[in-house]
């Protein structure tokens, strides 16, 4: 069904041209108007075809793609009426207005990244604004101008150059979900750069209702096409995957285009209006650098959020172990100030993996949970740190503490993880935790050892029969321990 339906949208447009040919050689004298109504048609289908996916996929893209291709549709048919009706034989100001404008969308949807804030793309918005309004000056004072084809021709290759040159790199940079999108543009855009650069640069003297006006409707049929044709990328895709880090420069140098559009038709206005070409180049460069600033801001914004969740750990939402590290070293380095004052507390669940395998995985993830929420608890001064350290072991960090608080510190915790009552796999029935604790003294030098002494601790309170605190005066040995007396009766 679906290979008839695409072979059936794969006709239609064969079909279009076959009738274009064989009614404009049917129709004789009126082979003009002919072709001009098969001319409208084509951009005004391809439009149509456009906001048909817009809406079922979204107005991303789609939208003003669509809209362009109405613009352009417009400005054929004022060249209809402009010759038919007005008697006017040069291209009438209004449609060729139109066909400018046509890129103005067409650009906008190429250039300003969807995901940005609205306030970025109202920026690129205004600049497109401004890029329509330029051509359309420039247009105007082409009206006037004795060279006007060539001047034409020429700004009429650079929107087409620019367009094609953004579809392609947008596209090649990997579209992902929008790669329907990027393939039709980039189809669409290629064929039209190939067919307008010829219409416009051998068939600029070629009347309307001959054959060339076949090569009109070439761009506009395959966007029909590529339109209703929905494609996803698949891995065997003609498409190679590209470096990521060239995705990354397109996706960060396509708000390019529309500043670097203006800039460019600012410079083709300056011989016409240095005024207005001054304003062109001043609003690009406004423009850029106020989108500049804005995307910045949300860098920040990002930069800060990415870095608070670095310090997470994502199953229990306390700190994590990077942050234990750095906030360990850091208060190591200025312990002078605390006068040494410094604790440690390496603390880990008792029999965890009994835990796990009687009640499975899950049910271990939500004791993680709650031990670390009752560690949190327990020590809540603004400078102290509980972190997970990685499994079921946890750490923290006590600043300008005396020894003795330190161990009340440490046994409020044990007592508020047994007072949990936690149901656990072994001996005690209930989940408990082991402590280490050391206190640094003002003549310690050596991290390393002091958190080796922490884990020595810990290994001593796991020996002695677990739920307890063992408190070791870093690095000397003097061994305080705290906590009832084991319950399980097994040493590790
Ligand atoms: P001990 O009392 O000597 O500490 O014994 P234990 O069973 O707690 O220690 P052991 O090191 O043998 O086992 C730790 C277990 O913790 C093994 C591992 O599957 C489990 N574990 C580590 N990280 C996670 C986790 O994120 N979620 C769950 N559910 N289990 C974890
Ligand atoms: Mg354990
Ligand atoms: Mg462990």
């Amino acid at each position: 069904m679906r290979h008839a339906s695409s072979t059936v949208t794969a006709t239609l447009p064969i079909l279009f041209l076959v009738a274009h040919a064989g009614t404009v050689a049917v129709a004789r004298d009126r082979a003009t108007e002919v072709s001009f109504a098969w001319l409208i048609a084509a951009p005004f289908l391809a439009g149509l075809a456009c906001l048909h996916r817009s809406v079922k996929e979204g107005l991303e893209g789609w939208l003003p793609l669509g809209l362009a291709l109405l613009c352009w549709a417009g400005g054929m048919a004022a060249t209809m009426v402009a010759m038919l009706y007005l008697d006017i034989t040069t291209e009438e100001r209004v449609s060729m207005l139109l066909y400018v404008l046509y890129g103005v969308p067409l650009i906008f949807a190429l250039a300003s990244p969807e995901d940005e804030k609205w306030q970025v793309r109202l920026v690129d918005a205004m600049l497109a604004a401004a890029l329509g309004y330029l051509f359309y000056v420039y247009v105007n004072h082409l009206s006037n101008s004795p060279g006007k084809l060539p001047a034409l021709q020429l700004m009429f290759d650079i929107e087409n150059g620019y367009i094609a040159l953004f579809a392609v790199m947008r596209f090649l940079a990997r579209p992902g979900a929008r790669y329907g999108f990027f393939r039709a543009a980039m189809g669409y855009a290629l064929t039209y750069l190939v067919c307008a650069g010829y219409m416009n640069h051998f068939e600029a003297d070629s009347d309307y209702g001959s054959w060339p006006d076949l090569i009109v409707d070439l761009p506009f049929m395959l966007l029909i096409w590529l339109a209703l044709t929905p494609a996803l990328p698949r891995a065997s895709s003609a498409v190679a995957p590209k470096p990521r880090k060239f995705a990354r420069v397109v996706r960060a140098g396509s708000p390019l285009a529309i500043p670097l559009t203006l800039l460019t038709v600012s410079v083709l206005l300056v011989s016409f209006d240095p005024r207005m070409a001054i304003s062109g180049c001043v609003a690009a460069s406004l423009g850029y650098g106020l989108r500049t600033v804005l995307v910045q801001l949300r860098n920040f914004e990002e930069q800060d959020q990415l870095t608070r969740l670095s310090h997470v750990d994502a199953l229990t939402g306390i700190p994590n172990r990077r942050r234990f590290d750095e906030v360990l070293q850091r208060e190591w380095k200025r312990r002078d100030q605390v006068r040494g004052r410094l604790a440690l507390l390496m603390i880990d669940i008792d029999h965890f993996k009994q835990l796990n395998d009687r009640f499975g995985h899950s049910v271990g993830d939500d004791r993680l949970r709650s031990v670390a929420l009752a560690l949190a608890e327990c020590a809540r001064r603004e400078l102290d740190l509980v972190a997970r350290h990685g499994g079921e072991e946890f750490a923290a960090v006590l600043i300008d503490v005396e020894p003795q608080d330190a161990a009340i510190v440490a046994e409020r915790m044990r007592a508020s993880v047994e007072g949990l009552l936690l149901p656990a796999a072994h001996g005690a029935g209930i989940v408990t935790i082991s402590i280490g604790l050391v206190c640094a003294q003002i003549h310690d030098n050596d991290l390393a050892a002091f958190v080796s002494s922490a884990d020595a601790a810990l290994y001593d309170a796991k020996r002695n029969g677990r739920n307890q605190v063992v408190h070791r005066v870093a690095p000397a040995l003097r061994v305080v321990k705290s906590g009832p007396p084991p319950r399980d009766g097994r040493a590790a």
